[in-house]
């Protein structure tokens, strides 16, 4: 193999066939970096060479024999392949298991001799290695066996073994990189230089080289988003925004004339808004807060004070049912201050349609045109819709705002500077950014991911809501949940169920357990239910009688309109109106964020233990939102000692800030911010577990934009950044 570069494409390398390529493109890896960064989770301790006779039953280890006899069996009870192999040495004799591998014969041959490395077993009186990796004896150094040995997440078709294969000899070839962490800090923190690091994080000799490589490369992530968060904070402070005085007397006046007083930490918040709207540099503030603690009305009155300068307001959700939403929140909002403030006009913009709030009685569909043009005009002060109001959408160009000053985004925690600009007609002014999240997120997380972030915290629920009652239940206790859910539903309410799939799994190999063995005394299949079957289910035997509907992400977002309003009262939670169709709406995640149907009252989860804490928090969250009393079961068949921890820590959290410290230190922080949300790697995101690496990195980063913050000085690291910002998607 002559040398490679690291953007080499996989498919340029000869030895890869089509059918892995599509497998490895599957997880996105092309390029020999995409590879060489798919990083393994632990390592096997295969590095000491057993005798035959030294194994124990429960260990894990290496032989190295001859092999002298192989075959192959079908068991019809399985419907597998199960293929058996005697392996000698000098010592004694063993049988190694496999199953589903009958191509095993071709390179297991009797006669070879070769290293064998797994689980050592103990069945009917006698040892066997179940399911051992193994590597003929030959001339190269060894992969798989009597050495540490990686072990990478399993997806289908794409083995640790493959990889194995396939890494080492790249490692073997590859070009030297780039070095671009400064080299000041290497040596401060005692980090391997990248090439090196890329070795012993994949064929480590010793554990703590990969662990000193590990800490390298979660470093590196937390390093460049400390730079990048230094960067936003210094370069929006150089901007100019519009100061958005506000007239106490009169938001005195408008408080008043609301139908409750906001809460002690909703004052706060609105006041720490309203001091740095008021500035003529651009706000950028998160406002955090539980489901239902009151985030949106402090939003508003921020929106109503920009309207009352003369000013607009950009708000945005990320789905049209939750823009929807929050245009009814300021409905009723404005309605009842339209005797001391005039109520601004409201419009909302979505994929469907474009409506205009004249004044708490007069609503009017628009058409798209009219809608822009009368934005266009500064004539909508106040305009709700999705991401499309500023990106378009299709041929639909967005929308032109030639008075905004504030801009207000839902569950989406960073709006980049470039999204900002986006808004921007007049190109000297820069939008304040108010953006709302639910997602609990602990504060070593905040303080490194949104550093660039001033934060306002709502921690108390309005007054007089009824605690949620939270339940788990086992497996013998369905029958009863299901004849609960029919009592609550005979009293008019409405239930959820949410499953951790939509589709059942087309292929039961899939979800075998990968320790699992034939000679396991349970055949267990990981049960994840999907939304199709228990809808199937549901509808058909369990409730026949009631009416039952279902709701995933593959659904068109029309079909999805048109389930969530026949779930909700005709199209407007607390409005009123015309009376649900649905009973029960079974659903994926999709109805995790927002979506607020008061008459609601249970929230089943089926396979509760497959969610992260957070998510599980705000699936809750979506019942007792009204003066019924509201309950959440949680179904879960496994009894692991951290599922029950966790699932216990749902039932005993005061709130989701409590939760999220917790789900933490239980899985870390990737399981309750999704990847997809900050865009972090998974290294990145355990990095963040690791308090001292988190100083660390911000004392790095501080100390290099102190020396040069164009960065001019350190080409490589420049270039590194041009990258980063590319791939984290801040903007
Ligand atoms: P969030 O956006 O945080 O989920 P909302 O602002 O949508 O919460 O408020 C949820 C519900 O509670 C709304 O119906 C709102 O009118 C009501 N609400 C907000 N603040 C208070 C308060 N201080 N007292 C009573 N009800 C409130
Ligand atoms: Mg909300």
């Amino acid at each position: 193999m002559p040398m490679l570069k690291v953007d080499t494409p996989l498919s340029e390398i000869s030895g890869i066939g089509p059918a892995f390529l599509k497998r490895l493109e599957r997880l996105g890896i092309r390029t020999v970096r995409d590879l060489l960064f798919h990083f393994p989770f632990r390592y096997e301790d295969f590095s000491r060479v057993y005798t035959i006779a030294e194994l124990e039953p429960g260990q894990h280890a290496t032989i190295q024999g001859t092999i002298e006899d192989v075959k192959d069996r079908r068991s019809f009870r399985r419907r597998m392949t199960i293929t058996e192999a005697q392996i000698a040495d000098e010592t004694g004799t063993i049988r190694a298991v496999w199953f589903n591998q009958p191509y095993l014969k071709n390179t297991i041959r009797p006669g070879r001799a070769a290293n064998f490395s797994g689980k050592v077993s103990f069945s009917e009186g006698e040892l066997y290695l179940s399911q051992p990796t193994h590597e003929l004896l030959q001339s190269h150094e060894t992969r798989h066996t009597a050495r540490l040995v990686p072990i990478y997440p399993e997806t289908r078709g794409l083995t640790s073994r493959g990889l194995r294969f396939l890494i080492q000899p790249i490692l073997a070839h590859l070009e030297p990189l780039a070095e671009w962490i400064p080299k000041e800090i290497l040596e401060a923190q005692n980090f391997p230089a990248l090439t090196d690091a890329l070795r012993n994080i994949h064929f480590p000799d010793a554990l703590e080289d990969a662990d000193a490589a590990r800490k390298r490369f979660a470093f590196e992530d937390l390093f460049l988003l400390q730079l990048v968060n230094l960067e936003q904070k210094t370069s929006l402070a150089h901007e100019r925004a519009t100061p958005l005085q506000t007239d106490l007397e009169w938001l005195k006046r408008v408080l008043h004339a609301l139908p409750f007083a906001l809460t002690e930490s909703q004052k706060r918040s609105l006041w720490e808004i309203a001091k740095d709207i008021a500035k003529p540099a651009p706000m950028n503030r998160l406002l955090q807060g539980d489901v239902g603690s009151g985030k949106t009305v402090i939003a508003a009155l921020a929106a109503l004070i920009a309207a009352k300068s003369g000013f607009q307001t950009a708000f945005m959700a990320p789905t049209e049912v939750l823009a929807r939403q929050h245009f009814e929140t300021l409905q009723k909002l404005f309605s009842k201050i339209s005797a001391v403030a005039e109520p601004p006009h409201v419009g909302l913009l979505t994929g469907s349609g474009a409506k205009i709030l004249y004044d708490a009685s007069l609503e009017a569909e628009a058409k798209r045109n009219a809608f822009h043009e009368e934005t266009r005009g500064g004539k909508i002060p106040i305009v709700v819709g999705t991401h499309a109001l500023i990106s378009g959408s299709g041929k639909k160009p967005p929308l032109i705002f030639p008075k905004l000053a504030l801009v207000v985004v839902d569950e989406q925690h960073r709006f980049g500077v470039r999204q900002r600009a986006a808004l921007l007609t007049n190109k000297n002014v820069t939008p304040h950014l108010l953006s709302m999240s639910a997602t609990p997120i602990p504060r070593t997380v905040m303080l490194t991911i949104f550093g660039d972030l001033d934060i306002s915290t709502i921690t108390e629920l309005p007054t007089g809501r009824k605690p949620i009652i939270t339940k788990i239940v086992s497996a013998e206790k369905r029958a009863q949940a299901y004849a609960f859910i029919r009592g609550q539903i005979k009293m008019g309410r409405q239930a959820f169920v949410i499953c951790p799939r939509i589709e059942p799994p087309e292929n039961t190999k899939e979800i075998y357990d990968s320790r699992f063995t034939i000679y396991d005394k349970e055949f267990k299949i990981l049960e994840l239910k999907s939304v199709k079957e228990e809808y199937e289910k549901l509808s058909t035997k369990i409730f026949p009688d009631l009416r039952v509907a279902m709701l995933h992400g593959q659904m068109r977002p029309k079909e999805k309109e048109t389930v969530m309003r026949a779930f909700s009262s005709g199209g407007g939670s607390s409005l009123g109106g015309q009376k649900h169709e649905i009973d029960i709406l079974v659903c994926t995640s999709v109805i995790e964020v927002g979506v607020d149907i008061p008459n609601a009252t249970v929230m089943m989860i089926e396979g509760s233990d497959r969610f992260g804490l957070a998510q599980l928090y705000q699936f809750r969250g979506r019942v007792g939102r009204s003066a019924h009393q509201s309950y959440c079961l949680l179904f879960t068949d496994s009894d692991s000692k951290t599922a029950q921890t966790r699932l216990k820590a749902i039932v005993e959290a005061k709130n989701g800030f409590e939760l999220a410290e917790m789900d933490l230190k239980l899985r870390g922080p990737g399981q309750f911010l999704g990847t997809e949300q900050t865009g972090l790697p998974d290294l990145a995101m355990r990095g963040l577990q690791d308090t001292q690496l988190i100083k660390s990195s911000r004392d790095a980063a501080q100390a290099i934009f102190a020396r040069d913050a164009s960065l001019r000085t350190y080409p490589t690291l420049n270039k590194k950044m041009n990258e980063f910002r590319a791939s984290v998607h801040f903007e």
